[in-house]
């Protein structure tokens, strides 16, 4: 049944799968995503997480949490009736710190199986990683897992799914026993069975459903083909007049449906028993989509999918206007996108793409759109659980690693430089918490800076800097627990041993009203003077508007080469506002007036004058202070509502919402991060260990009053 293959073996893109497995933590994705990599024959051993041997946590650390960071691509092969298909299996994570990281990967998915613990069903994370599939148009498959635990139920599971991500769920295949006595799957398309016959999961017995399922099956089947029938007129046609479906028919309007987002497979498993990975296997393969098949979206600025496409990938090109396509064939100009860059001990530099049109050969050359600089591919790598491969090309559909791009980052488009295209890229959230961080030991500072540099170029959503004030070294990244696990990463793989200072919020400034400002710079100190005049405005911009500069002068009364001085002056200025040094944000500057001296201006002048300037201008226009606004949501018992919402309150929480989530509630609410450091163990003191809490960066707000004299020391 599995098998070992090569490159060669699976040319057709019609049976690519480029899969993701996302999951709330501790459902079991690197447990299953470890099975898959064992039944497709590349894994000869079988590591459990507990025992910290998973093949796709590289990393010590992310072993010991259990959680994965990395998201690496894993290329395996699959038999199906006698069809060999080829399974890109992407690693996704499963904390909700690192969502950028889950969107990154399920922008170049085009199909993702979500893992659900049977004992528990839908959490809370497994809604915010279903929301994210559905903004990208991922075709999913529920996979309910560890119906071998004590207290596993699959129809409790699967009500969880339809009550609380999507009534389109419908299951094809039932458990045959549940807890320790799960030993078997029905499937509902075949109306067959297959029975465990030892731990591994490697022999199988195939035969009828047990007579004592009989019914329940019927029932269930009856409900699959309803479902199927709900998506395909031609079902419904056959199933209305009582006609047979045969088992092809079932598939390829069950495949349809679910490529098209109409309906949601669920099944059975047990990962860590080894039970329902290869079956899960055999629905990747029928049921999730080829590249061929995929609809691809494109977005507008407001983030709503304004368009669709099925064959091609859409895209702009940097020279022109508008959207433009580029069909999924081998034969067209070449076009990836980078997903992920990763440091590699051994090889250096990796750069994780998906071809979308065209072919890449190793040793030539590539043209990076985003930035616009040429880059020479050194080796192609393909990435298996255990080793990897060299290539000496990747075409359209696939993934793999260019080993030596130099200027290149996540979210960046390479492709042909004669046929330019830049796909949609990823857009990443700033940070919006720091630590100061220094070495335990002094000898370690050059070594700090290295590896520093190396896990910025992994992760986008990770910063360093140094305080220009202090010399500090300052990290700053998502949340708390995203740079608790970056000086994690120092220790174990760098060894170096950091001090951490205490988590610091990113505040902004900005204006809240308009005003002039003239600023005159006059220095006549003996030999040559300096002469500078700028008339201008500030004005305040919408939220997450950013900087806009506008030029109004008239008649050269400043000279134009000038202009890109202040232009330049103003931005310096911004990266440390008046109120307390934080990064200005959100304002126009428009330039109205000015005059100049033949002899004593000059562009410096100007730049100055633009400084001094800023600072006393943005004095003018009410300034104040932005903090990051949190996203909070809390699953507690309902015992526990009272208490986990007064927290929320006395913490400046704002209500969202109340929702019912199985046995418990989900309470919402939106927190100022400055608030909300310490926050997982307040609220595990409050509720006995009960609540699961989860916290993600919304968007920017102004300080009230009282606090912002607080931040700034005034109180
Ligand atoms: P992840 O956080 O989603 O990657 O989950 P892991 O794969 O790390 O699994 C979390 C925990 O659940 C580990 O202790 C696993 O051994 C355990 N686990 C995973 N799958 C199963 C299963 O099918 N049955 C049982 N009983 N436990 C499982």
């Amino acid at each position: 049944m599995a098998t070992t293959t090569d490159y060669s073996t699976v040319k057709d893109q019609k049976y690519y799968r480029n899969i993701g497995i996302i999951a709330h933590i501790d459902a079991g994705k690197t447990t299953t995503s470890e099975r898959i990599l064992f039944y497709t024959g590349k894994k000869h051993k079988l590591g459990e997480v507990h025992e910290g041997e998973a093949t796709m946590d590289f990393m010590d650390q992310e072993r010991e949490r259990g959680i994965t960071i990395q998201s690496a691509a894993t290329t395996a092969f699959w038999d199906v009736d006698g069809q060999k298909y080829r399974i890109n299996l992407i690693d996704t994570p499963g904390h909700v710190d690192f969502t950028a990281e889950v969107e990154r990967s399920l922008r170049v998915l085009d199909g993702a199986v979500v893992v659900f613990d049977g004992k528990q069903g839908v959490e809370p994370q497994s809604s915010t990683v279903w929301l994210q599939a559905e903004k990208y148009n991922v075709p999913r498959i529920c996979y309910v897992n560890k119906l071998d635990g004590i207290g596993a139920d699959f129809f409790m599971s699967y009500d969880t799914i339809i009550d609380q991500l999507n009534d389109k769920a419908v299951p094809i295949q039932l458990p045959i026993g549940i807890e320790s006595d799960f030993n078997g799957i029905i499937d509902l398309v075949t109306m067959t069975a297959d029975f465990y016959k030892d731990e591994k999961g490697l022999q199988i017995e195939h035969g009828d459903i047990p007579a004592d399922l009989k019914a329940k099956a019927e029932e269930w089947r009856g409900k699959l083909l309803e479902a199927v029938a709900d998506a395909d007129d031609n079902i419904a046609e056959k199933y209305l007049g009582g006609e047979d479906i045969s088992v092809e028919e079932l598939r390829a309007a069950i495949r349809k449906a679910v490529i098209a987002n109409k309906l949601f497979p669920v099944i059975a498993g047990a990962s860590l028993r080894n039970r329902g990975v290869q079956q899960m296997l055999n629905a990747i393969c029928h049921y999730l989509p080829s590249p061929h098949d995929k609809i691809f979206v494109n977005h507008n600025d407001a983030g709503e999918v304004d368009a669709t496409y099925v064959g091609e990938v859409p895209g702009t090109d940097p020279r022109a206007e508008g959207v433009i396509t580029r069909k999924l064939s081998e034969e067209e100009p070449f076009a990836g996108l980078v997903f992920k860059i990763a440091v590699d001990p051994h090889v250096g530099t990796l750069a994780f793409f998906r071809v979308y049109s065209g072919k890449l050969t190793a040793g030539s050359y590539v043209y990076n759109s985003t930035v616009g600089t040429k880059e020479r591919v050194g080796r192609i790598l393909m990435m298996h659980a255990d080793h990897r491969e060299d290539i000496a090309e990747v075409k359209a559909g696939d993934i793999a690693a260019i080993v030596g791009l130099k200027g290149t980052q996540t979210g960046h488009t390479i492709c042909d430089e004669g046929k330019q295209i830049i796909l949609e890229s990823i857009k990443f959230p700033e940070p919006v918490v720091s630590f100061a961080i220094e070495p335990k030991t002094k000898s370690d500072q050059d070594k700090l800076g290295t590896a520093l540099a190396k896990l910025t170029s992994e992760d986008p959503t990770f910063r360093v800097k140094t305080d220009e004030e202090t010399a500090q070294t300052i990290i700053s990244g998502m949340g708390e627990l995203h740079l608790d696990i970056k000086v994690d990463i120092l220790k174990r793989t760098y060894g170096i041993e950091v001090n951490v200072g205490k988590p610091q919020v990113a505040y902004r400034e900005t204006i809240t009203a308009a005003g002039e400002h003239r600023e005159l710079l006059k220095k006549q100190t003996g030999g040559a003077g300096q002469f500078a005049d700028i008339t201008f405005n500030l004005e305040p911009r919408e939220r997450g508007a950013g900087y806009e500069f506008v030029n109004d002068i008239k008649g050269g009364a400043i000279p134009k080469e000038y202009i890109p001085a202040i232009d330049k002056g103003i931005v310096e200025s911004m990266t440390a506002g008046p109120l307390g040094g934080f990064p200005v944000v959100d304002i126009t500057a428009h330039i109205t007036d000015g005059s100049y001296h033949d002899v004593d201006s000059n562009t410096d002048t100007f730049k100055m004058c633009a400084i001094y300037g800023f600072k006393e201008a943005m004095k003018k226009c009410k300034p104040v202070l932005l903090e990051p606004m949190m996203k909070v949501s809390v699953t507690v018992p309902e015992e526990f509502v009272g208490a986990v919402t007064g927290y929320l309150s006395s913490h400046r929480g704002i209500p969202k919402g109340l929702t019912q989530r199985g046995k418990m509630k989900e309470i919402t609410a939106e927190a100022p991060l400055a608030e909300m450091f310490g926050y997982v163990s307040d609220l595990r003191n409050l509720t006995s260990g009960k609540a699961i809490p989860n916290m993600q960066f919304s968007h920017y707000a102004e300080v009230p009053g009282g606090i912002m004299k607080q931040v700034l020391g005034e109180e």
